[in-house]
């Protein structure tokens, strides 16, 4: 679903990303981590057009978002972006727009999804991530779990068929990771192919299939988590599952 090879990026002479190698197949969940500044973020933001990178090809689902450098043409990427959703820290709702209306505006405005029928599948997604009875409310009145389950069925309103999560749950309370998580477990076990940087090493132990762990711009390290947080290779590895467990 994600075949990503060779990818390098630089921002002016810093490079970011030095070379990533990367496949995630159907219904994988593939979960990225590492230290603060070490290129995840841009990693994921490369898989959806997000950031360009100057050097190396990223397929998604068959197709090549960039080849060899070189983006996808406006429409066709506009189009292939559909079917990479994307979540992140700060939930980046519609303030303006009801919790159903922030669900439904992107199959409305970019599929032509007529109303009633975006509707229906916007209350069916709220259902699933526990939010049915708050489809008329404000996301100002949400918590934050609330705010990023919102975003989820967002994110899932375009029928993506590879999810990208950013540290989903860093910027919640405590008590509101675990609803989160949930979710994502959800999705996970219906089969959702996925990429997740996240901090919650649990998640990882209990939903990986991979865990990718990179360290200034490369992968240093790939395999279950069991290998990872049992007996990793890379004494980088180490050092940094030290640090956040
Ligand atoms: P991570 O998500 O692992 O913390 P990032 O991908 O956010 O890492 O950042 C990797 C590096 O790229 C950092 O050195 C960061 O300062 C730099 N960087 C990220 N985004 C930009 C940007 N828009 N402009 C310049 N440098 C950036
Ligand atoms: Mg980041």
């Amino acid at each position: 679903m994600i075949r990503i090879s060779q990818l390098h990026k630089s921002y002016a002479d810093n490079d970011v990303l030095k070379g990533i190698d990367l496949e995630v197949d159907q219904s994988q969940v593939v979960v990225v981590i590492g230290p603060s500044g070490s290129g995840k973020s841009t990693l994921l933001r490369c898989c959806n057009g997000l950031e360009v990178a100057q050097r190396g090809t990223i397929e998604i689902c068959g197709e090549r978002l960039l080849d060899h450098g070189t983006l996808l043409a406006e429409k066709a990427l506009n189009r292939l972006r559909t079917q990479v959703g994307m979540v992140f820290q700060s939930f980046n709702l519609f303030p303006h727009l009801s919790v159903l209306d922030n669900v439904t505006i992107g199959p409305r405005t970019l599929r032509g999804m007529r109303a009633e029928q975006a509707n229906e599948q916007g209350e069916a997604l709220l259902a699933k991530v526990g939010l049915a009875a708050k489809a008329t409310a404000m996301p100002n009145s949400l918590s934050g779990g609330q705010k990023q389950r919102v975003a989820i069925a967002r994110a899932l309103a375009m029928e993506p068929r590879v999810m990208l999560f950013d540290e989903p749950t860093s910027a919640l309370d405590p008590e509101l990771v675990g609803e989160v998580l949930q979710v994502m477990k959800l999705l996970a076990k219906e089969g959702m192919t996925m990429m997740v940087v996240t901090h919650e090493m649990g998640f990882a132990r209990d939903m990986a299939d991979r865990v990718v762990v990179m360290d200034q711009g490369s992968i240093i390290e790939a395999d279950t988590p069991d290998v990872i947080f049992s007996r990793p290779k890379e004494e980088r590895t180490r050092s940094f599952l030290q640090a956040v467990l």
